[in-house]
């Protein structure tokens, strides 16, 4: 192969890639032994292409290496003959047409060593250009080249063939619609699940559906918000609530005690949550602190919370509290409970048990204030609070 690349580099391209009276004669392998030596160019020593006969010494030249030595050589339109060095000028030399004719119809073969073609110099060229032993691109455009005669052969193998995906039928180029780029994509591509015992197969695109209620799946005892860490199977949630059903009930016993120890305040103390941290509202209508007596105070204290474990401690953020008007939805009564630098550490950082001291302010609503006025004659209470958060502490994106 490497000689028949060889001759293609050279011969072949000599031949097409540029045009002939640029180079000299013909370098091809003669099938009747060498060819008669007064064929020979003397500049390139090939049988001569358009041969040229000078007038001086009657030696024969390929035009093009005569022109070309003429060019290169020529003082005042005259040059020196290669051979006899007589001086010449364009009109001492003259086309051999008897000769060009029998130089074409001299045997040559093809100039690919596999092509056992055999025909005149004059046919070749146009040989060549349809020999089935040429080299071409790929007609798919995989960038081979692939000999013509094995055209047909690659073009069933090609990667850029066109086929369509097995699973979702969409077509493509072979190499594309089969590889990973594809398949880790393609909607219809079988997905086992991998959970243990599970023997589900699905097309990708139906596969999330089942993943979310695989009854194999291992995932939290449903009331893990209780405290519950059991890892189980989704499918035995039921007998673990039948096994476990003491237990939950006394993990929801602890929570409400947990939320309810110590909250001495008047009000129905009511829980919220924000960005995963768990709160709760203290009211005392009648007074705390510098307030008891005279004034309604209000707090926040922070309260255990099953996100706990993932929060930023201490917490940090703002509180806003609201004593709503409910006649005009405007002026109501406004409280911002800040947790900075400058709140005590006893009311901002974790508690694993009851609550966290409270936070607010003693006197928040004088008794004698048209708001609390308002509570006493019923229009509003504690139930018309509006509490909202805003936290700055380094929290989880997920739980916010
Ligand atoms: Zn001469
Ligand atoms: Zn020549
Ligand atoms: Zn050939
Ligand atoms: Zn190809
Ligand atoms: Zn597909
Ligand atoms: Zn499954
Ligand atoms: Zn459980």
């Amino acid at each position: 192969m490497a000689a028949a690349n060889d001759r293609l580099g050279s011969s072949f391209l000599k031949i097409f890639k540029h045009p002939a009276s640029s180079y000299g004669g013909y370098d091809y392998t003669f099938v009747d032994g060498d060819p008669p030596s007064n064929y020979i160019c003397l500049i390139c020593t090939l049988v001569s292409r358009d041969p040229h006969q000078v007038s001086c010494c009657y030696n024969i030249y390929c035009k093009s290496c005569l022109d070309k030595h003429r060019k290169k050589n020529s003082r005042n339109g005259t040059f020196r003959c290669p051979a006899c060095r007589e001086l010449l000028d364009l009109r001492s030399y003259f086309k051999d047409g008897r000769m060009e004719r029998e130089i074409k119809a001299l045997k040559v073969q093809c100039t690919i060593e596999e092509c056992d073609w055999k025909g005149t110099i004059g046919d070749i060229e146009a040989h060549v250009m349809a020999c089935p032993y040429r080299m071409v691109d790929c007609s798919l455009g995989c960038g081979e080249k692939i000999c013509c005669r094995e055209m047909e052969t690659h073009l069933r193998d090609c990667p850029k063939r066109i086929v369509s995906c097995q699973y979702c039928k969409d077509g493509g180029p072979h190499d594309i619609i089969t590889s990973s780029a594809h398949l880790d994509e393609c909607r219809s591509y079988p997905i086992k699940c991998s959970n243990e015992g599970c023997e589900f197969i699905e097309e990708r695109f139906w596969f999330k559906y089942h993943q979310k209620r695989c009854p194999k799946a291992i995932v939290y005892c449903e009331y893990s918000n209780l405290g519950c860490d059991e890892l189980i199977k989704r499918e035995e949630q039921e007998k673990h609530n039948e096994e476990f059903s003491k237990e939950h009930l006394q993990m929801a016993i602890k929570q409400v005690d947990s939320l309810q120890t110590k909250c001495t305040c008047s009000s129905s103390s009511k829980v919220f949550k924000t960005s995963g941290y768990k709160m709760m509202l203290c009211v005392y209508a009648n007074g705390y602190g510098r307030g008891k007596g005279t004034h309604m105070s209000c707090y926040t204290v922070l309260v255990p919370g099953e996100y706990d474990d993932v929060l930023g401690w201490p917490f940090e953020g703002e509180v806003t509290v609201e004593l709503l008007n409910q006649n005009e939805d405007r002026n109501h009564k406004k409280l911002i409970i800040k947790y900075d630098d400058s709140t005590p550490k006893d009311c901002k950082e974790r508690v694993t048990k009851t609550m966290s001291e409270r936070w607010g302010k003693d006197r928040f609503i004088a008794h004698s204030a048209p708001e609390f006025k308002g509570i006493e004659y019923g229009f509003l209470g504690p139930r018309y609070f509006r509490v909202s958060a805003r936290v700055t502490s380094k929290t989880k994106p997920w739980l916010v």
